[in-house]
């Protein structure tokens, strides 16, 4: 990578942002395309990052990504926010354009495309959310964008539960949202009733890979879709039981790149190489 004054910066602030694997992505997305362009991570403490957001502009960074636990802090430093970002009330990306900051939430797009390009089709359907946090709150919106009649949210806090469930209310009038107790008679008769079942907690993530997966494997249906955000491991304890039951398993690598080509283009103008970053996000998870 030849860089000079002419290079244009874009970058991720996380706290810490060592673990992410972002840079690898962009850079060969970069590389690929010949842009003289770097993207480089930024270790930002959270009472740091106004400061930070507001120094880009001067910088002349183009844009940033913004991961945990920044996303939720960044939202209130924008000087604009694109839609569904408001409503998650997370910002993952943020473009700076004369002088402003832009925030985006790229998520729901990634989660989303993650889904269509399969061909799902979640119209009509009931879905149930595993987990009341950032993910599942993008989750929620992007689940009522694609037209789920019902979108029921599992969480052990209850407020939270409803204050996400109630997303998909507000993401597309006619989606009704509900919140679930997490215990497991409630949390039974949710999966049987559900099509599909999407875990947004971090149940089964690296280290944790041998803990049991969020709902009993046995409560699953063949055919249902079940849907893991986690991606590391690449195949969780929940997924493998779906494969092994039938159902439709879908991990979270696809989103984690979709929602980086969907800021790479956002910056760029230009059509991301997702085949690329997804090679080269399999080759950092790898290392
Ligand atoms: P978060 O904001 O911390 O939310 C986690 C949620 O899971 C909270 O509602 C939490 O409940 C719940 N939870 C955690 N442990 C639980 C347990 N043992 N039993 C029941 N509920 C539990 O985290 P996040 O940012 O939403 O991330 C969640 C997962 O999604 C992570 O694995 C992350 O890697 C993944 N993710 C993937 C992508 C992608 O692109 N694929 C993007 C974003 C996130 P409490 O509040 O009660 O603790």
């Amino acid at each position: 990578m030849n860089i000079s004054g002419r290079t244009t910066l874009v970058g991720v602030l996380g706290y810490p942002a060592g673990r992410s694997l972002s840079p690898q992505m962009h850079n060969a997305a970069i590389e690929h395309l010949g842009l003289d362009w770097c993207y480089l991570p930024f270790s930002v403490a959270p009472e740091n990052l106004e400061q930070a957001l507001r120094a880009l502009p001067a910088l002349g960074i183009v844009g940033v990504n913004v991961t945990i636990p920044l996303k939720e802090r960044a939202l209130r430093a924008m000087d604009e926010v694109v839609p569904p970002a408001n409503l998650v009330a997370a910002v993952n990306t943020v473009h700076c354009r004369d002088g402003k900051l832009i925030g985006y939430n790229t998520d729901v797009e990634g989660f989303t495309r993650s889904l269509t390009e399969r061909g799902e089709d979640l119209s009509g359907c009931t879905a149930l959310v595993l987990g009341a946090g950032g993910a599942a709150r993008a989750a929620v919106v992007a689940l009522a964008q694609m037209g789920a009649a019902r979108v029921w949210v599992a969480a052990r806090r209850r407020a939270q539960g409803a204050r996400t469930a109630e997303l998909a209310r507000q993401a597309a009038p006619g989606a009704q949202g509900a919140a679930i107790v997490w215990e497991d008679a409630a949390l039974r008769s949710a999966v049987a009733a559900a099509d599909a079942v999407v875990n947004a907690t971090p149940i089964g993530m690296h280290p944790d890979v041998d803990a049991p997966a969020p709902i009993p494997e046995d409560w699953l249906r063949r055919g249902m879709l079940v849907y893991d955000m986690i991606y590391t491991p690449a195949v969780t304890r929940l997924l493998a039981a779906a494969r092994e039951r039938g159902c439709r398993p879908v991990g979270g690598l696809r989103m984690l790149v979709l929602q980086g080509a969907a800021a790479f283009t956002a910056w760029t103008g230009r059509a991301a190489p997702d085949e690329v970053m997804e090679r080269a996000l399999r080759q950092a998870l790898e290392g």
